[in-house]
């Protein structure tokens, strides 16, 4: 089975997969941006099993729990690095992100999987430099998660939407470039696992 990635526009409460990715701070407090409306939606209970089960978690890392009232079995919480100047490891800790919500994902054995922009709202990462770090650490990581059949970006507004749809695009003919390079000299066949989903 190839893993997929899609881009779409939406509130990510809504999604129907098994795992939603939240956007939390590193208390695992709910806060505001999409980490609020997942704590809105899921009910008091998210942050109760928050609370009991994990004291923080730190940037780059990940934590798992039900997903409560939402449609969604569980949500996965990463924490996003804070935007200062682009020297301060934001790209490696957004990468690892990325890489550790995944396969959190996989260990409580999710096929499908909804991913926020990370770190573009509050944390003010910009949004084309952020959706590039995503794009290419979801490739990366599906190629050693080949049970993770979906990661949907769910964006909230049109820009944001734009950022991923055009990060994907280059992030998937570099990839397939250098896979193509690296594994298979002079096979024209195409060599990425990642297809572009539409809306
Ligand atoms: P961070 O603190 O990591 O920057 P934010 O929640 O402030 O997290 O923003 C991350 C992204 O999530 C932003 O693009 C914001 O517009 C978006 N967002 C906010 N609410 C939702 C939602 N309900 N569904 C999907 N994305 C959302």
């Amino acid at each position: 089975m190839h893993p997929r990635i899609e881009v779409t526009k939406g509130d990510i409460t809504e999604e129907e997969v098994d795992v939603v990715v939240n956007a939390a701070n590193e208390r695992l407090k709910a806060g505001g941006g999409v980490d609020g409306a997942i704590h809105r939606a899921a009910g008091p209970t998210l942050q109760e099993e928050l609370d009991r089960r994990y004291s923080g978690c730190a940037t780059g890392e990940a934590v798992v729990t039900a997903g409560h009232g939402l449609p969604a079995r569980h949500v996965v919480h990463t924490v996003g690095p804070v935007w200062k100047d682009g020297t301060a490891k934001e790209d490696e800790l957004l990468t690892a992100c990325h890489r550790n919500a995944l396969r959190c994902a996989a260990e409580v054995g999710a096929g499908t999987v909804a991913l926020p922009a990370i770190s573009t709202g509050a944390f003010g990462y910009p949004v084309e430099r952020a959706a590039r770090v995503a794009t290419r650490a979801v490739v990366s990581a599906l190629k050693e998660l080949p049970e993770i059949e979906c990661v949907r970006f769910v964006c909230f507004d049109d820009g944001t939407k734009q950022a991923f749809r055009s990060a994907l695009e280059v992030t998937l003919k570099e990839m397939s470039w250098e896979s193509e390079e690296d594994e298979r000299p002079g096979d024209s066949r195409p060599s990425s696992p990642v297809w572009m989903g539409s809306e």
